[in-house]
């Protein structure tokens, strides 16, 4: 018998000061455009901007429905946008941030399960690694320098 031990190493950041231009600009695209979730029954607005190649940045935020199943999660959102509108630039990073009205979110927020298998495929499509910023409405910003740290044991196309 082997073990395997799988690390995830995570960059902590007190203040967005402290990242970098591009990030500390993406970031605050995130947090601009929470104003356009539509998410009437959670109250619990998401946003996620994508920074691609070419320079270009793109956003999406969560669009929920009254039957529960069909609601949009922000990060598909944006993804699908980007890749709508630039289907052969690869994605370079992607900040994601929520509020909710119940409490203050003073923690980053992560992409849930299928989000996360979205963008592991993003990554494999376009063979570049996507930088994730993660923070809630305010507090620490969490950033990790690819999808599959937060998805170990991920399901791709090598499989079928
Ligand atoms: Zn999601």
């Amino acid at each position: 018998m082997k073990k395997l031990v799988l690390k995830t190493t995570i960059q902590v950041y007190d203040d967005a000061r402290e990242l970098s231009k591009s990030d500390q600009s993406l970031l605050k695209l995130a947090h601009k455009s929470l104003k356009h979730s539509y998410s009437p029954y959670s109250k619990f607005k998401v946003s996620a901007s994508v920074l691609l190649n070419n320079g270009k940045k793109v956003f999406g935020t969560n669009q929920e429905n009254a039957a529960y199943s069909v609601c949009l999660c922000a990060e598909r959102t944006a993804l699908s946008n980007a890749s709508s509108r630039y289907p052969k630039e690869p994605i370079q990073a992607i900040a994601v941030t929520a509020r909710s009205l119940e409490q203050v979110l003073d923690r980053p927020v992560s992409p849930c399960g299928p989000c996360r298998q979205f963008i592991c495929e993003m990554e494999n499509r376009y063979k570049q690694p996507i930088r994730l910023i993660l923070q809630g409405e305010t507090g620490p910003i969490y950033v990790l320098e690819s999808c599959k740290s937060i998805l170990p044991l991920g399901f791709d196309s090598s499989f079928l």
